[in-house]
């Protein structure tokens, strides 16, 4: 069966493997993630779509375009932000687990849509889904 619904993610911290899918704040309709982000100074929680291709987030924090967040995770509060950085700009990359398994990292900052994928036993319908995609969040 195929059809062009986006396939909704489900994404846990690398650190401490508790879900970080917030059930009652919902984007595209669906649970969103919560992470937490520190910006200058301030704290606040950022909730990204869990629809993989889709960059719709909210924040309490005003991050500006080309400015990078570190992200903590809201439930153990270690910081998510790796020595990994960004092919492109250079920022720091910030995983996140995927339920299923393997992990994706995002660049932390804002406006930048590099992402890595990967995956160790992923489901394969899944994978190949994820795969055909180039952009995340
Ligand atoms: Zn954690
Ligand atoms: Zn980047």
């Amino acid at each position: 069966m195929r059809n062009s619904t986006m396939v909704e993610v489900r994404i846990k911290c690398p650190r401490c493997g508790e879900s970080l899918m917030d059930e009652d704040r919902q984007i595209d309709g669906h649970p969103s993630i919560c992470a937490e982000g520190y910006f200058e100074g301030n704290r606040g929680r950022i909730w990204m779509s869990s629809l993989y291709g889709s960059y719709n987030v909210e924040s309490e924090l005003d991050v500006p375009e080309g400015d990078v967040t570190e992200f903590s995770c809201p439930k153990c509060g270690e910081s998510l932000n790796s020595t990994r950085s960004c092919e492109l700009c250079k920022a720091p990359m910030v995983p996140f687990g995927f339920a299923e398994g393997g992990v994706v990292q995002i660049c932390s900052r804002k406006g930048c849509r590099r992402h890595l994928v990967e995956f160790s036993d992923i489901r394969a319908e899944l994978r190949s889904f994820l795969d055909s995609y180039s952009a995340f969040f």
